[in-house]
């Protein structure tokens, strides 16, 4: 049998690990109150344990001890509804509330809310399932993945993701392409079953389930392929991106922390051209300081050893929330404040970002680039407050490089449409095309039923990256490509014969990357 969905790139095989649904009908004598009680203890103590590791799970921790949660759970045991369902009752009502709250806070949390009650009810079950149990090559098979699921799992374990929501460019997608993992997204899971062999090819998107002898042999031979193809290509990997005309190509990484920041030096960065700082915010209990965040920076300039890192300024809004801010509720968050515009709203947290990307900016070559720019008023805004901030400095006697380079990411419609303005006032460009899609489309990056017409290689969006790519030449600034475009092998010729100047990709995709370049 094979299904279908969107893929990412890579083939894989393995055996099916499924990340379990828990039901409702599990059946239950006994004390309920005590049952949970005892489910609550040992899931509090897990992630006890698993906060010491990473903050996302003290924020688990923070929810399950929320008074609101558990008094829920309680009131519907009181109703004589079984554990599980009393949980996931609870979780609905809890989710449900904090969705239609003006608290911002609380909206954030409902991730957090569904990830402990999944927990709580996975220990109601007798904790059959931990991630713990996936045998190496295992192709993960579940309905959804979570940021936690993937934190949680060791990735070097895993061959390939398999889900039915989800979709190419969500942060689970973007951890699994920073890890070398194919992902299909949007496929129909039901005829899996635990330890089903499964082929799984993300360039097609198609998984085939329990493969008769003939596609096994033939997908092991596009597998010996790929592998010694992509042998001799990981050879070549610290060897410059030189065109077939002559010119050089730089092909940097796209990072998210230090990890990330030496992988992609491993695999042959030219340079980071993407350091998204939210996962900076976004990993801690309440806003990183100045002096955390200057530390941060200068550790992954370091990591760069001489080679440019382009560090982002906060990306917050849209899907990605930062659950200790109270941010206003917003109908259509991805039309609203994120981006730049969030920064030039609170100076309180843009100024000390800016500071600490500065001070950072002794220890090696780093420029500045903000996202989601729309007007030329904003950006001279932004420019303006990294003005004051170099002043501040100055008068404080921090050195910091005076000539540090600012650039924005071009991913919306109007920012296309100014980009000849937007250039005269930055160095550089780099196109976001995972955010252009979705903007030039219309179609939510997230929402697998509009998947049909987010595709960055669509003629719309292709002509949005030329006409930016013509107004920079012509302004004499240089244009990279950070969104997931960029890693598409299939794209390359195409971007280069546009005129792209620098790649900026996941980091397994370099070598392959720079080879194509080169053909
Ligand atoms: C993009 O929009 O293409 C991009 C690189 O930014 P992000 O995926 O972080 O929104
Ligand atoms: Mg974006």
């Amino acid at each position: 049998m094979t299904i279908k969905g969107i893929g990412t790139r890579g083939l894989a095989a393995g055996r099916a690990f499924m990340k379990p649904d828990v039901h409702m009908d599990v059946i239950f004598c006994g004390d309920a109150t005590a049952a949970f009680k005892e489910a609550y203890d040992a899931v509090h103590a897990d992630l006890e344990e698993l906060a010491e590791k990473e903050d996302v799970f003290a924020a688990h921790l923070e929810m399950l001890e929320d008074p609101m949660l558990s008094e829920s759970i309680e009131a519907f045991l009181g109703e004589d509804m079984p554990p599980v369902a009393a949980v996931q009752a609870a979780c609905e009502q809890v989710c449900g509330m904090s969705e239609d709250t003006d608290d911002e806070y609380l909206r954030a949390r409902v991730d957090d809310v569904r990830d402990v009650c999944r927990r709580l009810e996975r220990k109601l079950c007798g904790d059959v399932f931990t991630w713990g149990d996936m045998e190496p090559g295992s192709v993960v098979v579940a309905d959804e993945l979570l940021p936690s699921d993937t934190a949680e799992m060791d990735m070097s374990k895993v061959s390939a993701f398999v889900t039915h929501r989800g979709s190419r460019t969500s942060h689970v997608c973007i951890i699994a392409g920073n890890h070398g993992v194919p992902v299909v997204v949007g496929t129909d899971i039901s005829g899996i079953t635990k330890g089903d062999v499964l082929l799984v090819d993300a360039y097609a998107g198609e998984v085939i389930v329990c493969p008769t002898p003939q596609q096994m042999k033939d997908f092991e031979a596009r597998l010996d392929m790929e592998e010694s193809s992509l042998g001799e290509v990981y050879e070549h990997r610290f060897e410059p991106a030189v065109t077939r005309e002559g010119k050089k190509i730089p092909v940097f990484a796209n990072a998210g922390n230090i990890g990330e920041v030496v992988s992609a030096m491993e695999a042959g960065a030219d340079g980071i051209g993407l350091f998204r700082t939210e996962f900076v915010f976004m990993l801690s209990n309440q806003l990183p300081s100045e002096s955390i965040q200057f530390e941060t920076y200068r550790d992954a300039v370091l990591a760069c050893k001489g080679k440019p890192l382009t560090i982002r300024t906060l990306d917050i809004g849209g899907d990605k929330a930062l659950p200790y801010m109270d941010m206003p509720k917003e109908e259509n968050p991805f039309l609203g404040l994120r981006g730049i515009r969030f920064s030039l709203a609170h100076p309180e947290i843009m100024c000390p970002q800016l500071r600490a990307i500065l001070r950072a900016s002794v220890f090696g070559p780093v420029r500045i680039m903000f996202p989601m720019v729309d007007t030329v008023e904003e950006l001279s805004q932004a420019l303006a407050c990294l003005d004051e901030c170099k002043l501040q400095l100055t008068q404080e006697g921090i050195s910091f490089d005076r000539d540090i380079e600012v650039g924005i990411m071009i991913e919306t419609p109007a920012a296309v449409i100014m980009a000849d303005k937007l250039a005269q006032q930055c160095s550089f460009f780099s196109i976001g095309t995972n955010d252009l899609t979705q903007y030039i489309m219309a179609a939510d990056r997230g929402n697998a039923s509009v998947s049909y017409l987010y595709n960055a290689l669509s003629q719309p969006v292709a002509r949005a990256v030329a006409m930016t790519i013509d107004a920079a030449h012509r302004a004499g600034i240089r244009v990279a490509m950070c969104g997931e475009l960029a890693s598409d092998l299939n794209a390359t010729a195409l971007l280069l014969g546009l005129g792209l100047d620098a790649f900026s990709v996941a980091s397994p995709a370099v070598p392959s990357v720079k080879e194509n370049i080169r053909k």
